[in-house]
């Protein structure tokens, strides 16, 4: 079992430094440990990085993963230094996570569909509205 290389943070370490360096300095200086030299064992837990920088679904098999792959070029950015209060980020979260779906369903429809596009204008303003 490996501590997160995070300090302050006594979780068990499972994702692994990025092989890319570039990636990897700025998972140092996310940390706050930019003068640290990650080793292979160096990990960092599941609890500093978003839902959404995880891979859910495989590319190739389409069958949602047992263990979460991270995505590719993330970087953690949750720690107890920057934390927000949990309610306003699940908020504005599912927020973007609901403009985004809804634009997903939009694209899927003939780009002539005046009815869509009044209706994305109409729940882009009420979330204005919300915050
Ligand atoms: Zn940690």
């Amino acid at each position: 079992m490996t501590r997160c290389f995070v300090p302050k943070c006594s979780e068990t370490g499972v994702h692994h430094f990025p092989k890319d360096k570039k990636i990897g300095r700025k998972w140092l200086k996310a940390i706050r440990r930019e003068k640290s030299i990650p080793t292979n064992s160096s990990r960092l837990c599941r609890k500093h990085f978003m839902e959404s920088d995880y891979e859910n679904i495989s590319k190739y098999t389409g069958v949602k993963h047992q263990h979460k792959y991270l995505k590719k070029g993330v970087v953690p950015s949750i720690f107890s230094w920057n934390m927000k209060p949990a309610s306003e980020k699940a908020k504005s979260r599912e927020q973007r996570l609901q403009i985004r779906n809804l634009k997903k369903q939009l694209f899927s429809l003939p780009s002539t569909s005046q009815h869509c596009e009044d209706k994305v204008c109409f729940f882009e303003n009420n979330i204005i509205k919300g915050i």
